[in-house]
């Protein structure tokens, strides 16, 4: 049988790997982390080497389903899946959490980009939570305020002169959360738009707290087939595949 290539990096592929323990199905991460969650399905790791090589890898380990569940935010790999499938023919299908939006008692300002919240940022010093992991931090080098980050491994060296840094990884919550904004004295949250659970309690701790929020929306992606769940990638599969 034709194996199944899930590019993973989110909870949301940890969950699909789970659901498909027992299938012929390889987890692919780029391998951003140390120490990885150990997985159900056999896993890989490191990039491929562009589109050309994504589809090499898809020919030579007779790969015939690509499930994209890396996170929203991790455009190159989501557009080199697009033209590797399209180049070989293998069907693609995108697992994406739906975006969040605001609601009551919500003061976002939204930005295109990475580049654009670093420029809607207050004058006066302030306490920011930058929730952005740890690449593209050097957009916010040389602004005045002080700098929360919250990283899965502990950083090398950082481009941010005033910085505190917090080792955790999610799911978080709500309570936990708003503890942690209050003991570092934030006074704004910057945000990828991630969508999903584990990641929305810092907006809400930013909700009961009444603080500002710079929300980055999601970059733009050519066209591709895209479900919000779990069970609707195992449909597709069974459909399919007969899974
Ligand atoms: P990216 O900018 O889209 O990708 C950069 C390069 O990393 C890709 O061209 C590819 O290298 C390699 N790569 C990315 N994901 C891969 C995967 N699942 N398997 C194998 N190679 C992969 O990606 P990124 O933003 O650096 O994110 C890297 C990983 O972290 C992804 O798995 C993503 O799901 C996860 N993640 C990202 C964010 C975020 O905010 N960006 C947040 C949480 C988790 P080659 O061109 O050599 O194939």
């Amino acid at each position: 049988m034709r194996r199944i290539l899930i590019l993973g990096g989110t909870t949301e592929a940890s969950r699909l790997a789970a659901a498909l323990q027992g299938q012929p199905a390889i987890l692919s991460y780029a391998g951003r982390t140390e120490a990885p969650r150990a997985q159900p399905v056999p896993v890989r790791i490191g990039g491929f080497g562009g589109a050309e090589g994504l589809a090499r890898y898809l020919r030579q380990e007779g790969i015939g389903r690509v499930i994209d569940a890396t996170h929203p935010f991790a455009a190159q790999i989501s557009r080199n899946a697009i033209a590797a499938c399209a180049a070989t023919g293998v069907p693609l299908l995108a697992l994406q959490r739906p975006e969040w939006q605001p609601g009551p008692g919500d003061a976002w300002t939204r930005v295109p980009d990475i580049a654009a919240a670093a420029r809607a940022l207050p004058r006066a010093p302030g306490r920011v939570f930058l929730a952005i992991g740890r690449q593209h931090l050097a957009e916010f080098a040389g602004l005045p305020h002080h700098f929360l980050l919250r990283l899965v491994d502990p950083p090398q060296a950082l481009p941010l002169g005033r910085v505190s840094v917090e080792i955790a990884r999610g799911p978080f919550d709500a309570a936990g959360d708003t503890a942690l904004l209050r003991r570092h004295g934030i006074t704004l949250v910057v945000a990828k738009n991630a969508g999903g659970a584990g990641a929305e309690a810092k907006l809400a701790a930013a909700r009961a707290l009444g603080l500002p929020v710079v929300m980055i929306d999601r970059p733009a992606l050519p066209p591709r087939a895209v479900v919000g769940a779990v069970d609707a990638v195992l449909d597709w599969l069974h459909a399919d595949l007969g899974l």
